[in-house]
Order: structure tokens, then sequence, then C-alpha cells
């Protein structure tokens, strides 16, 4: 049977990006299919700041994509973590355990650019393209892609779900998901803060939910406010000064006044996990594997750890001469990300629970929860470990160029 492609990735987000950029690497003909245009093109704007973990950074590197990145990277060295109106506080540190950083802030419309300008250099992008459908034979997928100028079929050895919360390919193999609603948003915003505490990443939970401080470069800042859903409209409709005002009292003036906001945007906030990341001669990556809270700020850097997880389980294929969309190799990668996965929907999860209630008895164990944090150093380092992924293994991607 005639292939048109090893491999074919469903979404050209920046797992999906990373995903095939990182599939090239092993010298493999890769398709990516998108239904949006290309962002270079200007079509989509993300105000986001999104913290990268160490390990991200080292897959950025291999992929020789660190420098670009870099120019409009942020440290985070520190991590301040409240709560409005109690007592219970933690500070993590990178010095509290000897590293260079904590983590790193990219503007998420630089991180798509960058990846999105590699992967036109490197393989071949069906963008306005859909994914309708898929079938599978012993040795190959077909995929029935849809385009305003009409409808085609491809053949590739692995196909990747990469296609966010929403998966159509998850669902079209009939992959279940566990999902929470947590009828929470997230509203986004760039503006500037009039006493800034250098590379301090700040987290703080209100009485109308978690609000977060990030610095980016050229002296902007991002903030996010999540709220309940209901409440949504009614901060996206307020005016600026009146949002800054709002943003000013939720940080206790901490950082006097907030002033120059972007536009707002608001992200629903749910949980979407796969109960399988693998069917026959298909893998899920990403959001389409796991969409988690971003309270911990890990649904990337995990979708990072699949990208990886994934290319160095079809590098072991490759070098038994063995078929990479074969179920020994699909197996090898859903055993590798498994325990990982499971770990920060956990993780991600119970802090949503957790921090989403005022009930007073769960406020003060919050607080003392707090509190034991910061007067010891193993369970600080313990939390740094799983909150920030500081200490992970690099992140590799073998190379067969
Ligand atoms: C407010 C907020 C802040 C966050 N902050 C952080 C952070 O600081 N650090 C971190 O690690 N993570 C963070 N995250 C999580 C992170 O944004 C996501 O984990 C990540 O963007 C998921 O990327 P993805 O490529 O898997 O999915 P997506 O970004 O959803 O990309 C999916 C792509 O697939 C395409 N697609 C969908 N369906 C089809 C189809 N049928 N055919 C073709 N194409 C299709 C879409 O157009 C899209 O381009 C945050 C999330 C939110 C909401």
């Amino acid at each position: 049977m005639q292939l048109d492609y090893d491999c074919v990735v469903i979404g050209a987000g920046l797992v999906g990006a990373a995903q095939a950029l990182a599939l090239r690497r092993l010298g493999l003909s890769v398709a990516v299919v998108e239904s949006r245009r290309p962002f270079i093109a200007g079509t989509l704007g993300d105000t986001r700041g999104l913290a990268l973990a160490p390990s991200s950074r080292n897959l950025f590197e291999t992929l020789k994509l660190w420098p670009t990145l870099n120019t409009r990277v942020t440290r985070i060295r520190h991590i301040h973590v409240s709560d409005q109106g109690r007592f219970g506080a933690t500070r993590l540190s990178a010095d509290d355990v000897g590293i260079e950083a904590l983590g790193y802030v990219c503007p998420a419309d630089h991180l798509l650019a960058t990846l999105e300008s590699a992967l036109i250099a490197d393989a071949k992008v069906y963008w306005e393209t859909s994914l309708e459908n898929v079938s599978t034979s012993g040795t190959a997928a077909k995929v029935s892609l849809r385009h305003a100028l009409g409808d085609t079929e491809i053949l590739t050895r692995l196909l990747i779900g990469a296609d966010g919360p929403h998966s159509k390919l998850r669902n079209l193999v009939g992959i279940t998901s566990r999902n929470r609603d947590y009828r929470q948003s997230a509203i986004v915003a760039n503006l500037d803060v009039q006493y800034p505490e250098l590379e301090t990443a700040f987290e703080r939970f209100t009485r109308s939910g978690p609000l977060a401080l990030l610095p980016l470069d050229q002296g902007r800042h991002v903030a996010v406010r999540c709220c309940a859903n209901s409440e949504v409209e009614s901060w996206l409709a307020i005016g600026d000064e009146e949002f800054l005002a709002e943003l000013e009292i939720g940080f206790g003036h901490r950082f006097g006044s907030f002033s120059h906001l972007s536009q707002r945007s608001a992200h629903d906030l749910s949980l979407n996990w796969a109960s399988e990341i693998v069917a026959d001669r298909i893998a899920l990556v990403g959001a389409a594997a796991n969409s988690i809270h971003p309270n911990g700020a890990q649904g990337l850097n995990l979708g990072l750890r699949d990208v990886s997880g994934l290319a160095n389980a079809i590098e072991q294929a490759l070098e038994r001469n063995a078929d990479i969309g074969g179920s020994e190799c699909l197996r090898a990668f859903s055993d590798r990300r498994r325990s990982d996965q499971r770990a920060v929907v956990r993780f991600t999860d119970s802090i949503a629970q957790l921090f989403a209630t005022s009930l007073p008895p769960i406020g003060i164990l919050r607080n003392l929860a707090m509190f034991a944090l910061e007067v010891t150093p193993a369970a600080k380092r313990c939390l740094i470990r799983r909150a920030t992924g500081a200490f992970d293994e690099p992140l590799s991607i073998p190379s067969r160029l």
C-alpha cells in the first residue's frame, strides 16, 4: 500500500507543531492538518503568558527554537502564593533549591508564531482543513479531510491527535474522556504595574476566584482572573479603569496602580481526561489527551512531555525496524506517559477544588497548609517539584538527521 506520509498530526497548536517538528528530526515524512488559518497571517491574538518548565526549555533548545523564544522570555525565580484576607502565604524560590529558575514565561503569541514558522519550513501543512473521518486497516490509517476547495484522503502509518480538548479524532475512534466542568473561566489581559517585583509570579486566592500575575517582557505583565462562568460577561463588560481597580484590590494594592490594559479574553475551564491515549494506529497528545485547569500552569508542559515520550517510543521502534504505528510502539508510548499524566491531572484537579471553596473550615485548613509549607523546607522542595517540574529530567528529542 502506498502511504502518503509516515505520520499525520491533526492540529497545529503548540503541542501539534512541536510534535511534528520532533518527528521531522527522526527523518520521518510528516503532514499537519489544521482547521484555522496560519497565525503568521495575523489571524489569531493570544495575550496569555505561558509558564514553561525548565524541561520544556530543554525541548525547545533541542528543536533549536530557544534562541528565538528567548528574545521574549522572562525568568521566574520566585513564586508567591497567598490567600486574600487570611494569614497563610508561601514563597517558593529558585535559591531554596539551588537552581537557576523555577520556570520561564513566554508570550503565547510569540511561542505559537515561532513554532509555526519552523513548522512551515519543515513539514507539509494543510491549512484551513478539518479532519472529517478516519478508518484503519492492518497497515495504515485513512484520513478524510475537508477543505473549502474540496475533500481529500491521505494514508499514513501513524495518526496523531493534537486537536485540543474537544478532540474530534478522540471521538471518532471512540475513546471516552472523563470530564469535569469547573463552571469557571479565566479572564486574561496584559497591563503595566507601578511597583513590579522582578522575576516573581504571584498566585492569590480571592473570594471571587484565583488571581495570577506573571511578568512578561518589555515591562508588561499578564493578569489572569478566574471567576464563575456567571460573572464572565460582567468582567468583560466593565470599563478598563474599573477592571484595573478590581485587580488592584484583589492583589491587596501590593503593586501600586495598574495601567495600560490590553484587550481581555475569556477561557472556559474544564477537565477532559482521556481514558486511553492510544488506539489502532492512533496516539493522542497534549490537550486531546489531557486538558486541565491552568492553576498549576502545567497543561502545555505536560503536552510537551507527551511530544518527547512519543518521539522516543518511535525512535525505539525505528531502531528495531518495527512498525511506528504498530501496537508495540503505541503501548510503549502509553506506558511511558500514563503515570505522569495521572499525577498532573489529580494535582491540578485537587488544587482547583481546594481553592474553589470559601467555606471557613476549608479556608483555615488551606491556610494552615500554606503556613506549614512556608516553615518546612522538605515540603517546599516537594511542592516545587510537583508544581513547577523544576527537577524533571531534561526532555530529549532523538535525532536521525
Ligand atoms: C488561561 C490559560 C492559561 C494557561 N497557562 C499555561 C501555562 O502557563 N503553562 C502551561 O504549561 N500551560 C498553560 N495553559 C494550558 C495550555 O494553553 C494548553 O495545555 C495548550 O495550549 C494545549 O495545546 P494543544 O496544542 O494540545 O491544544 P490546542 O491549543 O487546543 O490546539 C489544538 C489545535 O487543533 C486544531 N483543531 C481542532 N480540531 C481540529 C480538526 N477537526 N481538524 C483540524 N484541526 C483541528 C485547532 O484549531 C488548534 O489549532 C493555559 C491554559 C489556559 C486556558
